[in-house]
C-alpha cells in the first residue's frame, strides 16, 4: 500500500503485524503470551508502562513489522525510515519504558537467517540507553551496538554495550556534539557494517520532560546530519527509528521526529538518486 499525501521523495508504505515466528528469534513465548492475555505482575506492568493485551501486542507486531519493511527498503535503497520504532528497553523476556517489543533485535535475527555473516551496527542517540539491545546481542559480534546517554538517567541499571558514552546531568549541545563526534566516526570505521540502525530519539532537546539534555533545535539538527554525513559517505545502508520524545510541547516531538524523517529523504535524494 502506497498512501498519496507523502511529500515529494517520500513514499509511505503500509504493514501488516509481524508474524509471532519473526518474533520468537528473539522474545520467549512466555513473555508475549503475557502481553496477549495481560497478565502482567503488577511490577511488570509499572515497568513496562503500557496496558498489556491483544491490542497493545498487535501495535506492537505492527512497529515490528514497520523496522523490518525499512530494513529490506533500506538494504535495496540505501536510506529507509519506519514511523515509529527503536524501542530499545525491551528485553527478550520483558518490557520496559513504553518497550514492549524490540523491533530492531527482531529486524535483526530476521537479516542473519538469510544473511549469516552480515554485519549490524546500532546507532543509539536516543537520550537514554540503549539497554534491552545491548542485552539481546551481548555475546553477538556480528552486532556493535552504540549508545550515546545521560549517565544518571533512566535505566537506573545499564546493561553494558559495545560502546557507551555516558554524559552528564543536562548536558549541552557542543559537549554533547563533540562526545558524539570524538566517538561514532571512529568506531563506525573499525566495525565496518553492512548495515546500520539509527535510533535516533527526540528526547535529548532541552525542552524534553525525560531526556536531560539540552540540545537546541540547531543542535539536534547538527546531530541528525553528523549521523546520515557518516553513514552516506562510509555508504553503509541504515534504517532511520524514531525512538523516544516526550517534549512539554507535545507537537514539537513530532516535529522533531519530521524533521529527521525530511532530513533522511534529503539525503537520500542527494546520495542514493532520488528525486527531492
Ligand atoms: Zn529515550
Amino acid at each position: 500500500m502506497i498512501r498519496e499525501a507523502a511529500p515529494p521523495g517520500i513514499s509511505i508504505h503500509g504493514v501488516e503485524p509481524a508474524p509471532e515466528s519473526e518474533l520468537l528469534r528473539v522474545h520467549t513465548p512466555a513473555y508475549l503470551n503475557k502481553i496477549r492475555s495481560g497478565c502482567l505482575e503488577p511490577a511488570e506492568a509499572v515497568k513496562l508502562g503500557l496496558p498489556a493485551g491483544e491490542a497493545l501486542l498487535v501495535r506492537s507486531r505492527l512497529e515490528v513489522a514497520g523496522t523490518i519493511a525499512a530494513m529490506e527498503a533500506a538494504l535495496a535503497d540505501g536510506l529507509a525510515c519506519n514511523l515509529a520504532g527503536g524501542t530499545h528497553h525491551a528485553f527478550a523476556d520483558r518490557g520496559l519504558g513504553y518497550c514492549v517489543l524490540n523491533d530492531v533485535a527482531v529486524a535483526i535475527r530476521a537479516l542473519h537467517v538469510r544473511r549469516p555473516n552480515a554485519r549490524v551496527a546500532v546507532i543509539d542517540t536516543d537520550a537514554h540507553q540503549g539497554n534491552g539491545t545491548h542485552g539481546i546481542f551481548a555475546s553477538d559480534d556480528r552486532v556493535f551496538t552504540y549508545s550515546i546517554h545521560v549517565g544518571k538517567n533512566y535505566p537506573a541499571h545499564k546493561t553494558p554495550g559495545r560502546l557507551d558514552v555516558e554524559l552528564p546531568r543536562y548536558v549541552g549541545g557542543l559537549d554533547y556534539l563533540e562526545q558524539l563526534e570524538a566517538t561514532l566516526a571512529p568506531a563506525l570505521k573499525e566495525f565496518a557494517p553492512d548495515l546500520a540502525f539509527w535510533i535516533a530519539g527526540a528526547d535529548p532537546h532541552e525542552n524534553d520532560r525525560f531526556g536531560q539534555m539540552r540540545l537546541t533545535d540547531a543542535d539536534m539538527a547538527t546531530r541528525d546530519r553528523h549521523v546520515l554525513d557518516l553513514v552516506t559517505r562510509m555508504r553503509v545502508a541504515t534504517v532511520v527509528l524514531y525512538g523516544g520524545g516526550y517534549n512539554r510541547d507535545r507537537v514539537h516531538t513530532a516535529r522533531l521526529h519530521a524533521r529527521t524523517v525530511l532530513l533522511t529523504a534529503s539525503y537520500h535524494a542527494d546520495h542514493y538518486g532520488w528525486e527531492k
